[in-house]
C-alpha cells in the first residue's frame, strides 16, 4: 500500500527534535495539541528521537496509542539538533510545518501567530527571540560575538534574533530537504533558502525541567560549523598574511642589504632571529590548522554516509523520506538518469 494512502497530508506538522525529554514530553503535548486543533484544519506532530535513554521513547509510544497524529522517529544513536531536524524535515508531510523545541522555551501559543503570517502567503515565518535573559549571561555573551562575526563574515545574512523556532511552507521544506550536508547549521539554511520571510517577536520562556544539553564544547563546535559552511574567509585572511608579511620579508632584506653594504657585517641578532622564526612558525601552523578544519569538513562530506540512521518510526512509513514527497514538478527532485 502507498504510504500517502495510509496517512493523509496534514495542513499542519510540527517538528520536535528530542533528547531525552522525559520530564518535558506531556506537558509538551498538553498545550501544544490545543493549540493545533484551534489552529489548523488537520496537524501531526513529529517527535524526532535523537538517541534518547531515558523514557521519553515510552512515553511517546503511549501517546501515539492514545493520538495517531503523534508520529515518532526514533534514531540509532546521538546525532546532533541540527540532523534531527533535518529528519524531522525529511518526514513531516504538512503543507507547512512549524519547527520547536521540547522544553517549553518555544512557547507553543505561538504557533497561532506563525500560521496567521502563512496564511498571509509568507514562506519563511520565524520566532524571534525579544531578548535572551534564560541563557547565563556567558552564554549571552559568546552567542552575541559570534553573530557579530558570523555578520561581519558569513555570506548569508541571519536576521537579528531569528533561531530554530518558525513555520516553514512545504516550499521552503522542500529546499531544506535537497540540502544533504553533514555540517549543519540551519539558522544560516533557514536564511540562505529565502522565501518570503517575516519574523513574529516572542519571548524565550525558561526550560520546563531538565538543563539544556547545550555545553560549551557543543556550543563551540557548533559555532564553527556554522562559520565553516557559510564562509571562507578564514582561508582567504592567510593569503593576505602571507601577502603583508612576504612584503614585509622584502623590505627587511633591502634594509639589511642596504646596512651591510654601508656598515659592514653585523653579526649579532640572535633574538630577533628566534623571535622571527618561532612567529612564523606559529603562523604557518594556525594557517595549517584552518585549511585542517576546511580538510576535514571536505572529508566528512565526502564519505556521503546517510545523515542518520532511523532505529524505529511510530505512524511513519519507511519510504517517509524527502525524496519521496517532492513534487514531480520541483526542480529539486532527482530525476531518473536515462541514457
Ligand atoms: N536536542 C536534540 N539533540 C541534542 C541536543 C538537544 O535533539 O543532541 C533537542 C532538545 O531535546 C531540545 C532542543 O534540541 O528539544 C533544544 O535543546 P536545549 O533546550 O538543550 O538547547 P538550548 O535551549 O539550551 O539552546
Ligand atoms: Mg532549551
Amino acid at each position: 500500500m502507498h504510504a500517502d494512502e495510509a496517512r493523509p497530508r496534514a495542513e499542519l506538522s510540527v517538528v520536535v527534535p528530542i533528547y531525552n525529554e522525559a520530564q518535558n514530553l506531556r506537558p509538551l503535548l498538553e498545550r501544544l495539541s490545543p493549540v493545533l486543533e484551534s489552529c489548523a484544519r488537520s496537524f501531526e506532530i513529529v517527535f524526532v528521537d535523537d538517541g534518547s535513554s531515558d523514557e521519553s521513547i515510552d512515553i511517546l509510544r503511549k501517546a501515539h496509542d492514545l493520538d495517531p497524529r503523534v508520529r515518532l522517529v526514533s534514531f540509532s544513536r546521538n546525532f546532533g539538533k541540527e540532523i534531527a531536524i533535518a529528519a524531522g524535515l525529511d518526514h513531516a508531510c504538512g503543507e507547512a510545518v512549524v519547527i520547536m523545541d521540547a522544553d517549553l522555551q518555544h512557547p507553543p501559543e505561538m504557533i497561532r501567530a506563525f500560521v496567521d503570517k502563512w496564511r498571509e502567503g509568507y514562506k519563511n515565518v520565524y520566532g524571534q527571540r525579544i531578548d535572551r535573559s534564560a541563557d547565563s549571561a556567558m552564554r549571552r555573551a559568546l552567542t552575541q560575538r559570534f553573530y557579530h562575526l558570523f555578520a561581519r563574515l558569513g555570506e548569508t545574512e541571519l536576521p537579528a534574533g531569528a533561531g530554530d523556532f518558525r513555520l516553514l511552507d512545504a516550499q521552503a521544506v522542500n529546499a531544506l530537504r535537497t540540502m544533504r550536508e553533514r555540517a549543519r547549521f540551519s539558522k544560516g539554511l533557514y536564511a540562505w533558502i529565502g522565501f518570503s520571510s517575516a519574523g513574529v517577536p516572542f519571548d524565550v520562556a525558561e526550560r520546563h525541567a531538565g538543563q539544556s544539553k547545550f555545553s560549551y564544547r557543543k556550543l563551540t563546535h557548533f559555532a564553527l560549523d556554522g562559520l565553516m559552511s557559510f564562509t571562507t574567509a578564514p582561508l582567504r585572511i592567510w593569503t593576505y598574511v602571507g601577502l603583508a608579511t612576504s612584503a614585509l620579508a622584502l623590505a627587511l632584506a633591502f634594509f639589511f642589504l642596504l646596512r651591510t653594504l654601508i656598515l659592514g657585517v653585523d653579526v649579532p641578532g640572535y633574538a630577533s632571529l628566534i623571535v622571527s622564526i618561532t612567529f612564523f612558525a606559529g603562523v604557518q601552523l594556525l594557517s595549517l590548522g584552518i585549511l585542517g578544519e576546511y580538510v576535514g569538513r571536505i572529508f566528512s562530506e565526502v564519505k556521503g554516509r546517510p545523515l542518520y540512521l532511523v532505529a524505529e518510526r511510530l505512524g511513519l512509513d519507511e519510504h517517509d523520506d524527502g525524496a519521496r514527497r517532492r513534487a514531480p514538478s520541483d526542480p529539486a527532485t532527482p530525476r531518473p538518469y536515462v541514457a
